[in-house]
């Protein structure tokens, strides 16, 4: 049981440092891993962010920084990718503290940079042109997000080779997940659907949940108390 973390576990909030897991998930989340082959959740934060937001997900694998960050044995470990990248990443977020418009939100995580709009959608535009121009630049790439704009990596990976690494052994795989960022994920369930897995893609909705994570779910939940209730099920 892989899951996304913001969106899907954690409601979405205008500030995304004050996003927090609905109470009770990393309960759930570690009474699962006692009983499944492997939950883990895979996620566009730092790793360091999941281990200290879900501090008591115990047994529970976590993905950061759509796998360029793991946590292993309670430590966050680095890609070389990572690494490496994190001096260009460090100079456009230089750059976009100094010239975002007041209201967009630069978000340092350390291997890639998030840029949010959510107090400030008239922004939208500007933080599109400036990802765009930024990643022919630096080599980064964008990703567009909810109210948001990602520079990653251009290599390193997408939730969806996160997803095909840690399902490779497994016979049944689910994923859940809110945001275009989970689009690739969905995939990765197809590929291993392909090869024999059985696969459930779950997409949480939301009013601007997009209509190709929809389109692509085999089930839609309604929202992050929605997922965590049907978690809590699996329980029995
Ligand atoms: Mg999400």
């Amino acid at each position: 049981m892989l899951t996304d973390f913001d969106g899907t576990l954690a409601p979405i909030v205008d500030d995304p440092d004050a996003a927090e897991a609905l109470p009770g998930s990393a309960e759930v989340l570690s009474a699962l891993a006692a009983r499944l082959a492997l939950v883990a959740v895979v996620s566009g934060r730092p790793a360091s962010y999941l281990t200290r937001h879900l501090p008591d997900a115990r047994g529970v694998v976590l993905a950061g920084l759509y796998g360029l960050e793991r946590v292993v044995d309670g430590r966050v470990v680095e890609s070389d990718e990572a690494r490496r990248w994190r001096p260009v990443v460090a100079e456009v977020a230089d750059r976009a503290e100094r010239e975002a418009p007041a209201g967009v939100t630069v978000e340092r995580k350390g291997s890639s940079v998030a840029l949010h709009v959510r107090t400030a959608p008239q922004h939208a535009g500007w933080i599109e042109r400036f990802a765009e121009h930024a990643a022919g630049g630096s080599g980064l790439v964008a990703h567009p997000g909810r109210m948001s704009v990602e520079l990653r990596p251009p290599t390193g990976g997408d939730k969806g080779s996160v997803v095909e690494e840690l399902g490779a052994s497994l016979s049944r795989v689910a994923f859940l997940g809110d945001d275009r960022g989970d689009l690739p994920a969905f995939a990765a369930l197809e590929r291993l659907r392909a090869g024999g897995v059985t696969t459930l893609a779950v997409a949480v909705d939301s009013t601007e949940a997009p209509a190709e994570l929809l389109a692509a779910a085999d089930v839609v939940a309604a929202g992050p108390a929605a997922v965590l209730e049907a978690l809590r099920t699996l329980l029995g």
